[in-house]
């Protein structure tokens, strides 16, 4: 679990007295990965304090991160700097945490990132990493894992020593992200606690956050009585819930299915897995109902046709990259999964999107 965290409009503002307390020396810097949609962003990054070495990095999120990334992040690290970071701070969304947590684990596990996609395959502690959400939905700032995607599979580094150290939560710093993208992403954390809340896997630890995630997803995108403040501070702590609830669980059917897309055509992750849940009424046909009323209710026209002109060999990658995911699958449908999900059946789906 993440060992501290701190919630609150405004929270923001303690970064740099957070931080100070964790500096190893003028040679340790910290670094600080940021979304690139806040650069020139005065609001935000004046409030980043650069001492002796820090630096700011700001990364583009138009795709999501790959392992050579990663190493090469760790590289440049290691060229410019004698000493390690004193630590990683992520701000922005599930890739800009995701890349922080990563190369923070890798900055202190020999070799490349891709040997250590699996679950705990990590032996070292990391370096000191802290995220700092600016999207509402994914999870990434309380989980265990860091997904990338690799030569041979989207999969995450899933360990003990992937979570933060510290995590701050202002919704605040949510209040600028685009309708469709604060939809796509929200959706995340509901499709997070739909896939928990029905899966085999599912416990009373998980369950006791699932709900109350799922239940805060209706009053923000079902209620209408909310103010822009309130909603942003439920939906921040309804992705919090939601990933708390699979860390104990797992996800299943949509997510299986949407890192095939994401795979073979680079489809992002949040709209990725609205673009399946649409289809998934056989096996989630409450939460695909609620699903619709909420895209309904917000206008959300999603993509369409996007595996239309996709050959034989294009689906059977998307259905190998989907099929390999086990555990996902033993989550949704049960230990005899191999015998009810078939191969024509994930086609047809896919045909659908
Ligand atoms: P994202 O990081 O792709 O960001 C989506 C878009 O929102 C980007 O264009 C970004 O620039 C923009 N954005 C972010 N904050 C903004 C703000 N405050 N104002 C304006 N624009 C803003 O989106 P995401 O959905 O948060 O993350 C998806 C990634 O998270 C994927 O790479 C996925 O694999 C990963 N993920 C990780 C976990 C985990 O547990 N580690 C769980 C789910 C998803
Ligand atoms: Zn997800």
């Amino acid at each position: 679990m993440v060992s501290r965290v701190v919630f609150g409009r405004g929270s923001f503002d303690q970064l740099d007295e957070i931080l100070a307390a964790k500096r190893k020396g003028r040679n340790a810097p910290f670094i600080f990965y940021v979304d690139e949609v806040f650069k020139g962003n005065h609001w935000l990054t004046s409030r980043i304090t650069l001492s002796y070495k820090d630096k700011i990095l700001y990364i583009p999120t138009k795709e999501e991160p790959k392992t050579s990334q990663i190493d090469k992040y760790v590289e440049d690290i290691i060229l410019e700097f004698s000493e390690l970071p004193s630590g990683i701070i992520g701000i922005g969304g599930g890739i800009v945490m995701d890349i922080a947590k990563a190369v923070s684990l890798m900055l202190t596990n020999k070799g490349e990132s891709k040997d250590y996609q699996g679950w705990d395959l990590i032996k070292y502690p990391a370096v000191y990493h802290v995220g700092i959400p600016t999207i509402s939905g994914t999870g990434a700032e309380v989980s265990r894992t860091t997904i990338l995607t690799g030569p041979e599979r989207k999969l995450g580094i899933n360990s003990d020593y992937t979570p933060f150290d510290q995590v701050i939560l202002d919704p605040e710093l949510t209040k600028d992200v685009p309708k469709n993208q604060w939809f796509y992403t929200g959706m995340d954390c509901f499709v997070h606690c739909v896939e928990s809340l029905t899966g085999t896997y599912l416990n009373a630890f998980s369950q006791s956050y699932g709900e109350k995630a799922f239940q805060l997803c209706k009053e923000v995108f079902l209620g209408n009585d909310l103010s822009k403040e309130e909603s942003q501070d439920k939906l921040m702590m309804a992705s919090w819930h939601g990933g708390m609830s699979i860390a104990y669980s797992q996800v299943g059917v949509a997510h299986a299915l949407s890192y095939g897309l994401s795979y073979l055509l680079g489809v992002k992750h949040g709209i990725g897995n609205c673009i399946v849940f649409n289809h998934l009424e056989d096996y989630y046909p409450e939460g695909v109902a609620l699903f619709k009323e909420m895209k309904q209710e917000h206008q959300i026209q999603l993509p369409q046709g996007i595996c239309q002109d996709l050959s034989d060999e294009q689906f059977n990658i998307m259905i190998d990259v989907a099929l390999s995911l086990d555990p996902l699958w033993e989550n949704a449908i049960g230990k005899n999964w191999k015998t009810i999900i078939t191969r024509s059946k994930l086609l047809d789906l896919y045909k659908k999107m």
